[in-house]
């Protein structure tokens, strides 16, 4: 569609090819997040990690399709222009989300290239067959930090459902401990010194056309069959 997504690519995969260029962009303190998402060191569209209709019942394919082939999308060309010829054309999308966060000059930039991470995070958030109680060491820090698997469903659930308007909700590290937060429009736990480990998105684009105004049941479908437990275990790493 336009040069500058592939010219992304292209870097991205030479940089892969030639070493570990995830380590090259590691942040202090957030390196294993960077590790368990790697493909978000450019501006670009990553590919879906399954097939359009694998969500199905609980995101139907055509959900999927204009949400990922056209809003994932739209942001992705959207940001590429945006920074076009900018000082972060050439930075990692993580930097450019936390250096243009809070500057009202540059919220075009902002709101793009976060909704672009944010997307990217949500895709990896899911996975056929997923959902229900975790085990292993995710399982047991959600006991300590909620004090129960079904407390979480409630602050998860509750986050998502009275996020107003446009938003997501988060289950994310803060130091030691687990929480569920929610933010509005294109916000993202990385300019908050929080490590995202699993995301819902909940503008409307995300559940419309198979749940109408029904946001709850779109949760409830989140929680109890994709949610991806081993993402949000290495992003804890
Ligand atoms: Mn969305």
């Amino acid at each position: 569609m336009n040069q500058k997504p592939d010219c992304a690519l292209d870097r991205r995969q030479f940089l892969m090819q030639a070493g570990s260029v995830v380590t090259s962009f590691a942040i202090p303190g957030l390196s294993g997040l960077l590790r368990a998402y790697d493909a978000e060191t450019s501006i670009v569209l990553p590919p879906l990690p399954y097939a359009q209709a694998a969500l199905a019942p609980s995101i139907s394919e055509n959900t999927i399709s204009f949400h990922y082939g056209k809003h994932h999308q739209g942001y992705v060309n959207n940001a590429v222009k945006l920074v076009a010829g900018t000082e972060y054309e050439k930075m990692p999308l993580e930097e450019i989300v936390r250096k243009t966060a809070g500057k009202p000059d540059l919220a075009g930039i902002f709101n793009n290239t976060a909704q672009v991470f944010n997307h990217t995070f949500y895709w990896k958030s899911m996975k056929p067959g997923g959902g229900g109680k975790p085990s292993g060491r995710i399982g047991e820090a959600i006991v300590q930090s909620f004090g129960g698997y079904q407390k979480f469903v409630e602050a998860f659930s509750t986050a998502a459902t009275t996020q107003f308007a446009s938003g997501w909700a988060w289950l994310v590290l803060d130091s030691s401990k687990l929480r569920v937060i929610k933010t509005p429009n294109a916000e993202t736990p990385l300019t908050m010194s929080l490590r995202p480990l699993i995301t819902i998105d909940v503008w409307e684009h995300a559940y419309y056309l198979d749940y109408q105004n029904r946001r709850p049941d779109y949760v409830k479908a989140f929680v109890d069959n994709l949610l991806n437990w081993d993402f949000a275990e290495q992003n804890m790493a």
